[in-house]
C-alpha cells in the first residue's frame, strides 16, 4: 500500500467562488496526486432572503444557477485533467441542508448528472445508478443550522466524514482549530466526538472547503489515502474502505494497524495487537490515542527529546523548513527561490503552497480567473539543489499566515550548510547552528517581506515507532482513534479501528 495526498471538496468560479477551473487543476496537480472539483449545487431548505439575508441568499441562488449552465463543460474538464498513476480526479458537487448538514457528492464516475433533492438521500436515490457517496463537512456547526445530523447518518452512504477544513476542526469542542467563520461556534452534539459515541463508523478526512480556486492550499485541510496505486479505482477503493486520514496541511506520514489491519477496519477478536508509525514534517509535540474517545495512551514530544550523543561526524537526517512571506502585499508578491544543501544530501522536498485566503464571497470581493494562477511550483531540483517559484500575500491577520514554505529533508552532519537565497536575500546557515534557532532576513528597510530558515529538526524528534497490546474489552464495539499535533501546529487525525467483541 502506498501513501497518497488529496483534496476532495474545493470550490471555484464555477459556482460561487472565484479562480478559472483549469488553473484549480494545475495547483492541484502540483502538489497532490488526487483531487476532486466541487460546484455548490443546491439547498433544499434555504433561509428567506427577506430576514436580512438578501446578500447572502442571492449569491448562492446565483452560484447553483452558474454551475447548471457550465456542468457539462466542468465535467469534461475534470475528465481531461485525470491521467491514472500521474493525477486521479473525482467527479462531485455539493448540496447544503439546514437540516441533514451539508454534503458533497463524489463519483467515479464521469456522466455523473447535475441534481437536487430534498434530503441528501432524496439526492442519492436519483443518483442511485452511479457510484456516489455523501461526505457529510464542517459536521461541528450548530444542529440544524448546517451542522452534521447524526440520527440520519448512513454509513453506507458515507464511508468518510470530513473533520477538518478552512472552517476547522469539527473533531470535539476542546479540538484546536475552532470555527470562526460567519457561520457560527461548533457544537458538541454535531461533533465527530459525538458520532463516535453513538458507534457510527466512518473514516476521517481533510479537505479544504478553499472558495478560491486552490485545492489542497496549505493549513486548510488535505486527506492521505492508503492505495494500492495512483489510480481512481484503487483510490475509490481505499475511500470506501476508510483506509483515510485527515492532516491541516503538512504530509504527516503514519500507519495505524490493529492485528495488521489497517486505520478505518473492523476487526474481531479479543486479543489486540497495535502499531503505530509515524513520519511527521515538523518535530512531534503530542500523540494521543484514544479508546472510546478517552485518552488512552499518551506520547508527548519531550520524551523523545532525551540528549543523544552526536558527535558530528555521523551522518542523520533533517527536516528543514524555508518559509517566506510577511509584508504588505494584498495582491500578491512573487518569489524566485533557490536552496542549496552543501556537504550533504537533499533527499525530499514537501511544498506547504497556498492559494489566496478565501472561504466565502463578500461584496467587495471581484472574480477574476486568473487569480489562482500563483506559479507555486518547484522548477527544478537534483540531490543537492531545488529551485521554485512562489506567490505570497500580506498575512490576514497577525494571527494568520499566508505565507509559502518547502520542508527539506537533508542528510548530513552538523557541518552540512543550507543556503537560501529567495529575490536577492541570502540566508546561509550549518545544520549544527540551526539545531540552536532559526535564521531570518528582510528583503527591504521596513514592512518588508521576509523570509526564514526553520530551526532543524533531528530525525528521531519527528519519528514514532510504538506497538501495544491492549485486551480490556469495553464494550461490543471499542473504538481507537489517533490525534497527533506537531510542535508548529500542524495536526493528523487517525480514522478509527473499530474493535468489535
Ligand atoms: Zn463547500
Amino acid at each position: 500500500m502506498n501513501l497518497y495526498w488529496g483534496d476532495l471538496h474545493n470550490h471555484c468560479g464555477i459556482s460561487y467562488g472565484f479562480g478559472g477551473l483549469e488553473n484549480a487543476l494545475k495547483a492541484a496537480r502540483s502538489q497532490l496526486d488526487f483531487c476532486a472539483i466541487i460546484g455548490h449545487a443546491s439547498w433544499h431548505d434555504m433561509p428567506d432572503r427577506t430576514q436580512g439575508l438578501e446578500y447572502l441568499v442571492d449569491f448562492h441562488t446565483e452560484g447553483f444557477a452558474k454551475l447548471r449552465g457550465s456542468w457539462e463543460h466542468v465535467r469534461e474538464t475534470v475528465k481531461s485533467f485525470h491521467v491514472p498513476h500521474e493525477f486521479v480526479t473525482f467527479q462531485g458537487y455539493e448540496a447544503h441542508s439546514s437540516r441533514y448538514g451539508d454534503h458533497h457528492f463524489l463519483s467515479p464516475d464521469d456522466d455523473l448528472p447535475l441534481v437536487g433533492g430534498s434530503s441528501t438521500a432524496a439526492i442519492l436515490e436519483q443518483l442511485r445508478k452511479y457510484r456516489v457517496i455523501a461526505v457529510p463537512h464542517h459536521v461541528g456547526y450548530t444542529p440544524g443550522y448546517r451542522g452534521g445530523n447524526w440520527e440520519s447518518f448512513d454509513p453506507e452512504a458515507s464511508p468518510i466524514v470530513e473533520v477538518y477544513s478552512k472552517h476547522g476542526s469539527g473533531l470535539s469542542d476542546q479540538s484546536p482549530y475552532p470555527y470562526y467563520h460567519d457561520m457560527g461556534p461548533r457544537d458538541s452534539r454535531s461533533s465527530v466526538y459525538a458520532a463516535l459515541k453513538r458507534k457510527l463508523r466512518f473514516g476521517f478526512v481533510g479537505s479544504t472547503d478553499h472558495h478560491a480556486g486552490y485545492p489542497g492550499s496549505y493549513g486548510d485541510g488535505r486527506l492521505a489515502v492508503l492505495a494500492e496505486s495512483k489510480t481512481r479505482e484503487a483510490i475509490w477503493d481505499a475511500i470506501l474502505a476508510r483506509r483515510t486520514y485527515a492532516v491541516t496541511g503538512d504530509k504527516i506520514r503514519c500507519g495505524f494497524t490493529l492485528n495488521g489491519a489497517p486505520m478505518g477496519s473492523e476487526v474481531q477478536g479479543a486479543k489486540r495487537n497495535f502499531a503505530l508509525e509515524i513520519t511527521a514534517s515538523d518535530q512531534i509535540d503530542k500523540v494521543v490515542v484514544f479508546k472510546n474517545v478517552k485518552p488512552f495512551k499518551v506520547f508527548n514530544g519531550e520524551d523523545l527529546t532525551a540528549p543523544q550523543p552526536n558527535s558530528g561526524t555521523g551522518s542523520r537526517k533533517y527536516k528543514v523548513k524555508v518559509e517566506c512571506g510577511w509584508g504588505n502585499a494584498r495582491n500578491g508578491y512573487a518569489w524566485q527561490g533557490k536552496a542549496e544543501i552543501h556537504a550533504g544530501n537533499l533527499l525530499s522536498v514537501e511544498t506547504c503552497f497556498r492559494g489566496r485566503s478565501i472561504l466565502a464571497p463578500t461584496p467587495d470581493l471581484k472574480d477574476n480567473p486568473a487569480m489562482n494562477a500563483l506559479s507555486n511550483e518547484i522548477s527544478r531540483q537534483t540531490d543537492t539543489t531545488v529551485e521554485w517559484t512562489c506567490t505570497t500575500f500580506r498575512n490576514p491577520t497577525t494571527l494568520h499566515p499566508h505565507t509559502a514554505g518547502l520542508i527539506l529533508e537533508v542528510e548530513g552532519d552538523l557541518g552540512t550548510v543550507v543556503s537560501v537565497e529567495l529575490n536577492g536575500g541570502i540566508i546561509s546557515a550549518a545544520i549544527g547552528e540551526l539545531l540552536e534557532g532559526n535564521r531570518t532576513t528582510h528583503l527591504r528597510a521596513y514592512n518588508s517581506e521576509a523570509f526564514m530558515i526553520h530551526r532543524a529538526v533531528e530525525e528521531r524528534l519527528y519519528t514514532l515507532r510504538e506497538t501495544w497490546i491492549d485486551d480490556a474489552v469495553e464494550s461490543e464495539c471499542d473504538v481507537y482513534h489517533v490525534e497527533i499535533r506537531q510542535m508548529n501546529g500542524q495536526c493528523a487525525w487517525l480514522s478509527p479501528i473499530y474493535a468489535l467483541a
